[in-house]
């Protein structure tokens, strides 16, 4: 009875408050039996592809159409940088431009490419302030952590940072948000992060700078050098580091960071971001 009722309840409110994709804008049914983000015994799993993955997390937040528009990212990519070849065979391996110059990062991946559904979310997240995708696109970089690495592999976990005057703007940081669900992900996974730590106020934006987007590759370095700081180096000496951002773009911001941190004596640093232009 109670089952009826409740089957009832949600059928008057799918009729009245149909949910709007985030995408698309088009009005689409949310199919509450569908395994949810939250659901312990499914979703949280390694064994999800990206796309299975990604249409499980936003299946409240886009349609269906949209939620199929999503480019996991695949080999063959670059070891280093991990851009991804435009040949779809072979095996991964170093870029030229890896191999001519080599960056300040070991390793640096993306959980999708950032076209389509991804860019429209990361869009509405970080401009728009679309705070109820920080636990779906956090679960979903998650996901991509547990597919790259260890997840005793790193010593400390750290977002890239935004100038106090950008924070104070924007309100939140993106790539500090993108970290929220992480201990939430990892304890309903194997039973907490012991291991890791996430730490948001080592690395620090000292310099206020121009928006990378619309310049080109040697802008973007010009524009970010030494906009970085460490408050506290002891911190990072012989550390082993991932660092968190939204976008990969041509790799300027998390090159310049990573040139601090090994500057500051740290082991290793690795990049993970949501999703990798291409
Ligand atoms: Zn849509
Ligand atoms: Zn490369």
């Amino acid at each position: 009875m109670q089952n009826f009722v409740s089957r009832i309840i949600s059928c008057v409110k799918t009729a009245v408050f149909p949910d709007k994709c985030l995408c698309c804008r088009s009005f689409f049914n949310f199919d509450g039996n569908r395994p949810l983000f939250n659901d312990r015994n499914k979703a949280a799993g390694r064994n999800f592809s990206e796309c299975n993955y990604f249409d499980m997390l936003m299946a409240q937040v886009l349609c269906p159409e949209c939620r199929r528009a999503f480019s996991p990212v695949e080999s063959p990519f670059c070891t280093a940088c991990g851009m991804i070849f435009k040949s779809r065979e072979g095996e991964d391996h170093m870029c030229g431009t890896c191999l001519d110059a080599p960056m300040y990062f070991s390793a640096a991946r993306a959980a999708g490419i950032y076209d389509q559904s991804l860019m429209t979310l990361v869009h509405c997240f970080k401009y728009q302030g679309k705070l109820q995708l920080v636990r779906p696109l956090s679960r979903l970089l998650f996901h991509s952590f547990l597919r790259y690495w260890e997840t005793g592999y790193f010593d400390l976990i750290m977002p890239v940072p935004l100038h106090k005057k950008k924070l104070r703007l924007r309100g939140f940081n993106q790539a500090h948000l993108l970290l929220k669900d992480w201990p939430d992900a990892a304890a309903m996974l194997m039973g907490g992060m012991e291991s890791i730590h996430i730490k948001a106020d080592v690395l620090v934006r000292k310099k206020w700078t121009r928006p990378q987007t619309g310049l080109g590759r040697k802008g973007r370095i010009s524009n970010i050098k030494n906009a970085f700081g460490l408050t506290d180096a002891f911190l990072v000496r012989g550390r082993r580091i991932l660092l968190v951002d939204d976008v990969f773009t041509t790799g300027s911001t998390v090159n310049e960071c990573a040139r601090i941190l090994m500057h500051g004596g740290a082991e290793s640093v690795d990049v993970l971001t949501l999703a990798r232009a291409i």
